[in-house]
């Protein structure tokens, strides 16, 4: 059993997590699903509607992590999930190209301009992974520039962090990562365009590209500040390396076409995943058809994927995107205004120093009274203010990220009523973040 200083209020996830912790890695099958950060129970959720979740002892709760991004439109939409079934009654994997596999990609290059050709695989890391690959293969080069603080997957190259000092060759931030796959690997501090014009100058013809996320979420919401993107882009062209604009995360969340739809910088490859899957195991790269062309069996760089482009995945994914219009991206961007604006409410209200930080209806909430600009102004919060207030909003049946280290997410589904149960469990939270002490 987990050790808690939390009421042992939830029997059922209990028995269930003791059950998965017999047979499964800390009990779970993605670390920060394990509350570590926050302590307690893991809740195990057995059906989701709308903005809602029901957990294994049948309390509900207001959902704002939305399955840390995909359900945009709410859980188990009708439409969504219409075509799901459809798409079921029909088989569920053919290893064959399907149409829903071109209509997706259609879609995703109708929305995002730099999006030329487009290869669909399974996961957020998959997409990173492969456009590494890609961008390496067609630069012939080694050398990756990535920032502190943004996260794109489990790709052993990218699992590292900054050592001192700027342009530090990265070490493995866990063990199971050689020094010679984080070798190539430069891990610079966000927002910081300098370091980034050094890195470039001391490794001349060396750099294959810069992975950034387009706003990044990973380290709580932290956006580029103005000319960031466009400068990285710039530095990039200049050296004759690709940018790799990460929208796992902000893709078709932050508005029609992600932060592209926002900033207008045009990558070279993009990665998408999360919202595009509809719930289901689907996420693509693409971007400049001359570099895609040189993806298999197009050209040398090998990729592949026996699940790739999976019929139910594609059909989820494509009836989710076909419902984002501009006013379902009004209605979230609404919503989460709203939220903001009672949990600021709720914090002045008790005088407990916090900063919302948004990125469109992205957004989280950093207990410190400093702008956060960087991974290191992003360790500098409160954490422990940030754990009572958690389970405060737990027990008052909202489910928040259970870590300060994460964007919070809306969907289209948030309406009154689960705003209203919000707002009224937000005082208790606001008093329990005002009491905590470290
Ligand atoms: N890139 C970004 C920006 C992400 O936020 C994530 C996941 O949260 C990933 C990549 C990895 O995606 P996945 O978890 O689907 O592998």
């Amino acid at each position: 059993m987990s050790e808690t200083p939390y009421p042992y209020d939830a029997p059922a996830s209990q028995a269930l997590f003791d059950r998965a912790c017999a047979v499964t890695p800390g009990g779970v099958n993605s670390p920060v699903r394990a509350f570590r950060a926050v302590g307690g129970t893991p809740r195990f959720m057995v059906s989701g509607r709308g903005p809602y979740l029901t957990d294994a002892d049948g309390r509900e709760y207001v959902d704002l992590v939305c399955s840390w991004g995909p359900m945009i439109l709410g859980h188990a939409h009708p439409e969504v999930i219409a075509a799901v079934q459809e798409a079921v009654a029909r088989g569920t994997s053919f290893g064959t190209p399907g149409e829903g596999e071109a209509a997706l990609a259609e879609e995703i290059v109708a929305r995002v301009e730099p999006v030329e050709q487009v290869r669909l695989v399974s996961s957020g890391t998959e997409a990173t992974m492969s456009a590494i690959r890609l961008a390496r293969g067609f630069t012939r080069r080694s050398k990756v520039i990535k920032f502190a603080g943004c996260y794109h997957g489990h790709v052993d190259s990218l699992l590292a962090s900054a050592g001192s000092g700027v342009a530090t060759f990265a070490l493995p931030d866990t063990p199971g990562v050689t020094g010679a796959q984080a070798g190539d690997t430069i891990v610079l501090p966000y927002n910081d365009l300098e370091a980034v014009q050094e890195a470039f100058h001391r490794h001349p013809g060396e750099i294959a590209c810069v992975i950034t996320e387009a706003s990044p979420g990973n380290m709580g919401v932290v956006p580029p500040e103005p000319g960031f993107n466009r400068g990285l882009r710039d530095a990039c062209h200049k050296n004759g390396a690709l940018y790799i604009s990460d929208e796992v995360m902000t893709g078709f969340r932050t508005s029609r076409a992600g932060w592209y739809g926002i900033d207008g910088v045009k990558p070279d490859l993009m990665t998408f995943g999360k919202v595009m899957g509809g719930g289901f195991p689907a996420a693509a790269f693409g971007g400049r058809a001359d570099v895609m062309a040189h993806l298999a069996p197009a050209g040398p760089v090998y990729q592949a994927g026996t699940l790739s482009g999976n019929p139910v995945a594609t059909a989820a994914g494509l009836a989710q995107l076909r419902l984002l219009d501009e006013a379902a991206y009004d209605t979230v961007n609404a919503v989460s205004a709203q939220i903001q604006a009672l949990v600021t409410e709720a914090l002045n209200k008790e005088g407990v120093a916090h900063r919302v930080q948004t990125a469109s209806n992205m957004f989280s909430v950093f207990f410190t009274d400093r702008q956060v600009r960087d991974y290191e102004d992003a360790k500098r919060q409160e954490s422990f203010r940030f754990t009572a207030f958690f389970h405060s909003l737990l027990s008052n049946g909202v489910y928040l990220p259970p870590s300060s280290f994460e964007s919070w997410f809306v969907s289209t589904a948030h309406d009154e009523r689960a705003v209203q149960k919000i707002a009224d469990a937000l005082p208790a939270a606001a008093r329990a973040a005002a009491e905590a002490t470290a």
